[in-house]
């Protein structure tokens, strides 16, 4: 996605008034990122994976699901959220980063790929690969999308999902560094692996969530609409093309969501009610002071789902200081961070998925 400018807004839930805190400019281009993006946030913790949690916040003590069973014990209805453990994502996060960098089409991502549907399949979900080869300006190019369904029984059914949760887990591809993408590939797909997990606490909410990994998100040279967004705009058309996409009611994206100075820069495209919606259930986990609007459109996965049809939230910090340079590295992450969009995430699959259709 395209860095451009940000500007910082904290809801005022009691009055419903935005309170603007202040603007800058970041220049675009895939290193002028460094050492520039701008001062940590006075409001933002800096915390650190053996730090306490926020208020509310409690790590999961669920016992670990057996591969193939589905697992009925775990929190109470309502306090799913509880379970989502910041230190187990850290943990998945750490072992895609150990593969060092993982561009599309290269082996280190088909092993993070083989890892990542090794957890899933553990946790009790179905895995299908969505393979494609499509044209990039660095020739054509195998993506293959990771899709995850609950398993209920033997199989899992493709018509009982109505919420998707996406990350895309491959990494841009530098010449000249080694871009191993903590941030920004890793953190929102370890994340997803502890979702699953999460999720299968409770199998009646699992099925109706689409788990789904996007190849191909970074672009080979510039974004455009033929440069990037590889994965995503081929998962968004296949669902049209099998009607699938009308069964979905919205859509969650996840993308660099583990910054220790965590602040969610929402794109301006956030389709309401789901954001609003969303945003209560922050407020809910004391967390929407974490929240903050882009001040222009980003490019990113959530705009494929989006034009499909599927309402669909892009959760990303865009204020990421070592975004696109070779400091994205596992020291700037915090399982806390990972943790409280991980809970936010639950808390409101919860809720929003609680009742029939
Ligand atoms: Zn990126």
């Amino acid at each position: 996605m395209r860095r451009l400018a940000v500007c910082s807004l904290v809801f005022c839930f009691g009055l419903n008034l935005p309170v603007w805190l202040g603007c800058r400019r970041s220049p675009e281009g895939s290193q002028a990122s460094q050492g520039e993006a701008g001062t940590a946030r006075a409001d933002a913790p800096q915390d650190s994976a053996q730090t306490g949690k926020p208020p509310g916040f409690r790590t999961g003590t669920a016992a670990p699901v057996s591969p193939g069973v589905p697992q009925v014990a775990g929190p109470p209805p309502g306090k799913l959220w509880e379970a989502f453990s910041g230190q187990k994502a850290l943990e998945a996060v750490a072992a895609q980063v150990r593969l060092g960098a993982r561009p599309s089409g290269s082996a280190n991502l088909e092993k993070c790929r083989m890892q990542i549907q090794t957890s899933l399949e553990d946790n009790g979900w179905d895995v299908e690969q969505q393979v494609f080869t499509e044209e990039t300006p660095r020739g054509p190019v195998r993506f293959v999308n990771l899709l995850a369904r609950f398993r209920q029984g033997k199989t899992a059914r493709k018509d009982t999902q109505r919420a998707l949760v996406c990350s895309h887990y491959d990494t841009k591809r530098f010449s000249t560094i080694e871009f191993l993408g903590a941030c920004d590939g890793a953190s929102s797909s370890g994340a997803l692996v502890e979702l699953s997990r999460v999720l299968a606490l409770r199998p009646a909410l699992a099925e109706k969530v689409e788990l789904v990994f996007f190849d191909g998100e970074e672009a080979f040279v510039q974004f455009s609409e033929t440069d990037g967004l590889y994965g995503s705009r081929f998962y968004a058309r296949r669902l049209r093309e099998t009607g699938r996409s009308k069964q979905f009611r919205f859509g969650i994206l996840w993308d660099m969501i583990g910054d220790r100075d965590l602040t969610l820069t929402l794109p301006p495209d956030s389709p309401q009610p789901l954001t609003r919606n969303l945003l209560e259930s922050a407020e809910a986990l004391r967390f929407h002071s974490h929240f903050s609007y882009f001040d222009r459109p980003i490019l990113d996965d959530h705009v494929p789902l989006n034009m499909a049809g599927i309402p669909t939230v892009d959760l990303i910090d865009f204020d990421y200081l070592s975004w696109h340079t070779a400091d994205d590295t596992l020291d700037k992450l915090s399982a806390k961070s990972l943790e409280q969009v991980g809970a936010l995430t639950v808390h409101y699959l919860e809720r929003a998925l609680a009742k029939g259709e």
